[in-house]
């Protein structure tokens, strides 16, 4: 058995700010103290794998540079993908349909959710008809290759989100959002359990847990804006494709401040 595991971290109990932009202003304890909290509720979500029967365990480190985790502290069994997000092969590497599960670990809420923490990017497929955050757009890609998501941890508005869409998912609602910048969270510690326990129940339940799959073709834009409440449409045109993976990498390609499926450097800073 095969498990995917892909991360963020605004999701994360005890997390409620953005890094700074500048990184002269950063808090280094801060951040790094935060890619601890995120590294443990990887590894337990990583344990519950591996003790639900799985004999392979990838982990996509989803966030920004894609350097957060510190793999170095990693269940010595699973494999990590990292490096920055945008510069590989796709969103979602080495993501096909010889996995048998999708675990979401750290996720965030979909722009101008009210009263989300940190909530950005809202997918607005087919003219509307849905709306789908980044966790939901980790399922969908995964259910155009039949693969279940079965487990989601987060705050309150991402767990209720993936709850409405895909039937039976399980969750570790891990804090509650009080507004972008505040949340009440559990203990991390706490969390962890949280993570370990829904993870086994996820996987244990993996075959009465529907693939997420919307049907193409796909019509495909990005609402989303710097202060996350006033979004914008960020291109005139939908992107179209037949799979809604297919629409995410197309579109994912036109922003500039991607470069996939390209091996120039994009003048990319480490954090
Ligand atoms: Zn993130």
């Amino acid at each position: 058995m095969k498990i995917y595991i892909e991360t963020d971290i605004e999701g994360v109990a005890g997390f409620c700010f953005f890094e700074h932009a500048d990184p002269k202003m950063e808090n280094i304890q801060h951040r790094h103290r935060m890619y601890r909290l995120l590294t443990d509720e990887v590894n337990a979500a990583v344990r519950a794998a591996f003790d639900s029967g799985a004999d392979e365990v990838l982990v996509n480190d989803g966030h920004s540079s894609g350097y957060n985790i510190i793999f170095e502290n990693l269940d010595p069994r699973c494999r990590i993908i990292h490096g920055r997000n945008c510069s590989g092969p796709h969103w979602l590497p080495l993501l096909d349909s010889s996995c048998d599960a999708l675990v979401l670990v750290g996720m965030h809420a979909m722009g101008a959710t009210p009263n989300a923490i940190l909530p950005h990017s809202k997918w607005k497929v087919n003219g509307g008809a849905i709306y789908l955050s980044e966790g939901s757009m980790a399922a969908a890609i995964a259910g155009d290759y039949s693969v279940p998501t079965v487990f989601v941890s987060g705050d309150d508005k991402i767990t209720a989100e993936l709850k409405s869409k895909i039937p039976g998912i399980e969750t570790a609602q891990v804090k509650q959002a009080l507004s972008v910048y505040q949340a009440c969270s559990v203990i991390p510690a706490r969390a962890c359990e949280m993570i370990y326990a829904g993870v086994k129940r996820g996987i244990a339940r993996r075959s009465e847990i529907k693939p997420f799959h919307i049907p193409g073709p796909i019509r495909l834009n990005l609402l989303d804006s710097t202060g996350h409440i006033e979004m914008k449409e960020m291109f005139p045109e939908d992107v179209e494709a037949p799979t809604i993976d297919q629409a995410f990498m197309k579109f994912e390609r036109r922003m500039d401040w991607t470069s996939f499926d390209t091996s120039k450097v994009d003048g990319f800073v480490f954090p």
